[in-house]
């Protein structure tokens, strides 16, 4: 059984938890240092607000430590506020977080009046799925290497660079939970 570590200082963590468990993957939630001593699989970073998050990450002392494990290798679903954490690059501020994604990402992309919606989209080797974006970002930029897995109008919404999935929308609250089985598997095979 895979081990997966779901950031839990903020957001919607928990609803990453529930589709994780119910496609029979264990997970911790990562709050403290001590939480990263567990043999991790996998690792998401959940939806929520970004900088909330990364000043968390940055007062507990967990931004290196995931930084390096994240550029070991461990495999990283990120989600919305999660892509903002992980994006080297973000258009519209200065602060920067884990920075491992090569990617530049703009935030609250959508404006006010497209704050929140659904939408069908055409995911790589999934089809079509489902996918709810609250406040989004979208990936305006990917360097060389970096796998586009979907887009919406145009812009990147979904991005993979080796062991890092990257997404704009909220997979954990809709139906499916073909994102979470497609990321599980690359945390099996990793
Ligand atoms: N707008 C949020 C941010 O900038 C992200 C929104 C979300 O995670 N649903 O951090």
């Amino acid at each position: 059984m895979v081990l997966i570590g779901v950031l839990a200082l903020q957001g919607d963590f928990a609803e990453h938890k529930a589709k994780l468990a119910s496609l029979g993957a264990q997970t911790i939630e990562i709050r403290q240092l001590k939480d990263l001593e567990k043999p991790l699989d996998g690792l998401v970073l959940p939806g929520g607000e970004s900088t909330v998050q990364g000043k968390l990450l940055a007062d507990l002392g967990l931004l290196e430590p995931l930084r390096e494990r994240i550029q070991h290798g461990l495999p990283v679903l990120a989600t919305c506020a999660g892509l903002i954490l992980l994006a080297e690059n973000v258009e519209n501020q200065a602060k920067r977080y884990l920075g491992t994604l090569p990617v530049t990402v703009k935030r609250n992309a959508y404006g006010r009046q497209l704050g929140s919606f659904t939408s069908l989209l055409d995911f790589a080797d999934l089809g079509q799925v489902a996918a709810t974006f609250i406040r989004a970002p979208y990936i305006s930029e990917v360097e060389d290497e970096v796998e586009i897995l979907s887009k919406h109008q145009g812009k990147i919404v979904a991005a993979r660079y080796r062991n890092q999935i990257g997404l704009s929308f909220h997979p954990e609250v809709d139906e499916s939970d073909s994102i979470h089985s497609y990321f599980l598997k690359i945390c099996q095979t990793k």
